[in-house]
């Protein structure tokens, strides 16, 4: 994360009975071989689970919530009791998501067969997209759906509606007139992806509103804790860390007629770097900004508007002081520009403002001299 959630963000109570209810059908399958309501907490929550079911629901086409627990059951009564317990004990062993970032288990479910993931996977997929938005089920959550979630999540006085993963997007476009149920809202990203760390799928720590670039475009079902080519590397634990304070933006070849920007990270302690470079590679961060940044002219032409070569230092003196942080919550980009232009207040622009100077010249002298033939 570019930047870490607000110490006040609220957990989405959906997803934390969800992820109880997941664990105590993992325990309690574990001394049966029986399918029933038992498998369930007692109360509305496992009742609407066990009653959001094919049979009960005649335009049901695919399996329901209480269809995909069987099918797990099933799977894992045919693996035997040792499996269940590990399962049990696996998820019931990962609960705190601080500790599994600091000291991540790469290959959790590397005991399980086939069935018995899919099918795992299978349930915690439907548990987010579909169980979450029960009615009952929303109810006995306090009435809090995800878009209550959201619009709790992003207020001004909470995290705001900049993406935290990179800072360069909104998360949602806020319509004016529109009742706060039917705003648009992010999607949410699961830091752990469902497709490896399924029993995480619910886990209430792990979704995090992203914008649609880092979410849909960048990250996608990359994993935190692993490189493509399988090596270990750690990742940014999102309520306490982040890089911040840790980049830097260097100006190569100035006197050139295209300078290049760069986004380096300034910090020599390993585990930094390595969660640093993790961040990167999930969300294509240095890209994207080098990407924006890839023609100093037109950034000073379209943020400073310079009609005179005095007005471009003195615009970059401007756009260097620093953002409020109430500021750096509602406005994408505003922390990598700001972070630019601090960079280039230090640095001598005198050959690039005459060059500027130059070209303007040039232009309007080329203007004249269409206007007079
Ligand atoms: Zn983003």
């Amino acid at each position: 994360m570019l930047f870490r959630l607000a110490p006040n963000t609220p957990r989405f109570e959906v997803f934390r009975l969800l992820n109880a209810e997941l664990l105590n059908f993992l325990e309690q399958a574990v001394n049966t071989n029986t399918f029933s309501r038992a498998l369930f907490t007692q109360g509305t929550l496992g009742q609407a689970c066990w009653d959001n079911a094919k049979e009960n629901d005649a335009r049901a086409k695919s399996d329901l919530t209480r269809d995909k627990f069987q099918k797990l059951f099933i799977e894992l009564n045919d693996s035997g009791k040792d499996t269940k317990q590990q399962l049990f004990e696996s998820m019931r062993a990962n609960q705190d998501l601080q500790v599994f970032f600091f000291n991540p288990q790469r290959n959790l479910f590397d005991f399980l067969n086939e069935p018995c993931r899919k099918t795992l996977k299978s349930l915690c997929t439907h548990l987010y997209c579909s169980t979450k938005d029960v009615p009952t089920i929303v109810r006995v959550s306090g009435g809090t759906d995800i878009t209550a979630h959201f619009n709790a999540y992003s207020e001004p006085t909470v995290n705001g509606n900049v993406c935290k993963a990179c800072g360069m997007a909104k998360l949602a476009v806020f319509r004016a007139g529109v009742p706060d149920v039917d705003q648009w809202r992010a999607d949410y990203d699961h830091q752990l992806c469902k497709s490896k760390y399924p029993i995480f799928a619910v886990h209430p720590d792990n979704l995090i509103p992203l914008c649609d670039v880092c979410n849909q475009d960048a990250k996608k079902a990359k994993d935190l804790f692993k490189h493509k080519n399988g090596t270990k590397r750690l990742a940014f634990y999102p309520y306490n860390e982040e890089a911040k304070g840790l980049i830097d933006i260097e100006i190569d070849n100035l006197h050139d007629p295209e300078p290049t920007i760069k986004v380096n990270w300034n910090t020599q302690d390993g585990v930094l770097l390595d969660k640093l470079n993790t961040w990167d590679e999930i969300y294509e961060i240095r890209s994207r900004v080098e990407g924006q940044f890839r023609s100093l002219e037109a950034i000073i032409e379209d943020e400073i508007r310079p009609r005179h070569p005095a007005d471009v230092q003195n615009g970059i003196h401007y756009e260097a002081r620093p953002h409020s942080p109430n500021s750096l919550k509602r406005k994408e980009w505003a922390f990598w520009y700001q972070k630019l232009f601090y960079i280039l207040e230090q640095i001598d622009m005198a050959p690039f403002i005459a060059k500027w100077d130059f070209v303007q010249h040039q232009a309007e002298d080329g203007g004249e001299y269409i206007l007079n033939e």
